[in-house]
């Protein structure tokens, strides 16, 4: 039976489903699996609590959709996983001691239901996850990641820095993907950020990182990152994009959501005739939109561009004046006041246009919402996955 026996695989995803309680299954899973091959533990940071979630979630994802005969996403999923993982260290004999630590934990964990069936499901679904993400891993021959040298670090708002990195080998990605970076003040913890240049061939790059309140990276980032520091970046994902055939663009960007959108603008000036883009570009404060002189240029250059500064305050707080002057030369539209959602919405629901939105997750959601609350259709909005 195996992969064709859908009472055992359903079985097994309820036991792995963190929304069922697996929690203790997982933590037994990764206390086997470090037990018998201690060089994983090194793959992981100290505290493990996202990574059991995140774990738990993939597994009873892939084996529901195994119960649903669905094989097309989870093979794509789950190579892109294997391809992923080499930047973490894992190699080949790390997947031998997984695919064991994981069939020994769901044997003993389901000890009093475990027959022959259920043993021959497990195998051949825990063979399958592991043999695709080894097989793409193993046919993937481009590096598994780029290091690069800090050069510039602009502190241009209280809580949001532009980082310029010269990368050993240059990256090659699509304008709108993300990547994963690793910082030296946090090894083994990767957190997204958005390149907000387009891929350069002498191996610039550049991003803007907010620091998140409470948060746990971007902070230290923001207050901490030096010329000279080394940091580590994942090859790009993402399918965030302008059709240039799709008609007149409208671009959302909330604070260093922000740096994406610019990327497929600086990419759209390099081609002779585009679509007209239409960009809000959201703050809290005017001098939140650290970015605007530079907007205002490509504006100045490029007439399919119009660029509205949006911030929810219309005075600046006094801390502002330790900042760089933001405000550009006259010649961008009036800065509005308001949140991005009310804003945007203002101006009807846009649904002529491609619109792509960027910007923090409680951000996407409320101006989303907005826009299909004013009937919007939803397969014309598009975003990075939220959380
Ligand atoms: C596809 C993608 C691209 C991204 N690109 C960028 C980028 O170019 N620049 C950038 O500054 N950030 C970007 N981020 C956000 C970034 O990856 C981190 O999530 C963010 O910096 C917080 O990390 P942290 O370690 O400081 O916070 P954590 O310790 O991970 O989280 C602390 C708390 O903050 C919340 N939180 C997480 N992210 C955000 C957020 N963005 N805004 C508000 N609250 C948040 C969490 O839910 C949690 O409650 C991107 C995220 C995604 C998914």
């Amino acid at each position: 039976m195996g992969l064709e026996d859908r009472e055992s695989l359903r079985i097994l995803r309820d036991a792995v489903d963190p929304a069922r309680g697996s929690d203790e299954l997982i933590r037994r899973f990764y206390t086997r699996w470090f037990a018998i091959d201690m060089s994983a533990r090194d793959l992981f940071p100290p505290d493990m609590a996202d990574q059991r979630m995140n774990f738990g979630k993939a597994l009873a994802w892939f084996l529901g959709e195994l119960v649903d005969r669905r094989a097309h996403e989870p093979v794509s999923v789950l190579a892109q996983l294997g391809r992923d993982h080499r930047k973490y260290g894992v190699t080949q004999r790390h997947y031998d001691s997984l695919q064991s630590a994981l069939l020994s934990t769901l044997r003993s964990h389901l000890i009093t239901r475990w027959n022959d069936r259920l043993e021959e499901a497990a195998h051949d679904a825990v063979a399958l996850a592991v043999g695709i993400m080894r097989g793409a891993a193993d046919a993937e021959k481009g590096p598994a990641y780029r290091d690069g040298t800090v050069i510039e670090h602009l502190r241009v708002t209280r809580d949001v820095s532009v980082i310029r990195l010269q990368l050993d080998a240059p990256l090659y990605y699509h304008p709108g993907q993300y990547v994963m970076v690793q910082v030296p003040q946090w090894p083994r913890r990767w957190r997204y950020l958005s390149p907000s240049i387009p891929a350069d061939r002498g191996g610039a790059i550049e991003f803007h990182v907010r620091a998140v309140p409470g948060g746990m990276i971007s902070p230290s980032i923001v207050a901490e990152t030096r010329p000279g520091d080394r940091w580590r970046i994942s090859s790009p994902h993402g399918g965030l994009h302008v059709d240039r055939d799709g008609g007149d663009v409208l671009m959302i960007a909330g604070s260093t959501g922000l740096a994406p959108l610019r990327t497929l603008i600086m990419d759209l000036t390099r081609k002779a005739v585009n679509p007209r883009v239409h960009l809000f570009f959201g703050g809290r404060f005017p001098c939140d939109l650290y970015d605007l002189r530079t907007l205002w240029h490509i504006a100045a250059q490029n007439p399919w561009l119009s660029v509205t500064p949006v911030s929810e305050y219309s005075v600046d707080p006094p801390w502002a004046k330790d900042y760089p002057d933001v405000q550009p030369p006259r010649g961008l539209h009036v800065r509005q006041t308001g949140v991005l959602a009310d804003v945007v919405t203002r101006y009807g629901n846009w649904s002529d246009r491609q619109i792509l939105i960027s910007g923090n997750p409680d951000m996407i959601r409320a101006t989303k919402e907005a826009l299909l609350a004013k009937g919007t259709p939803a397969e014309r909005i598009q975003h990075d996955p939220l959380p």
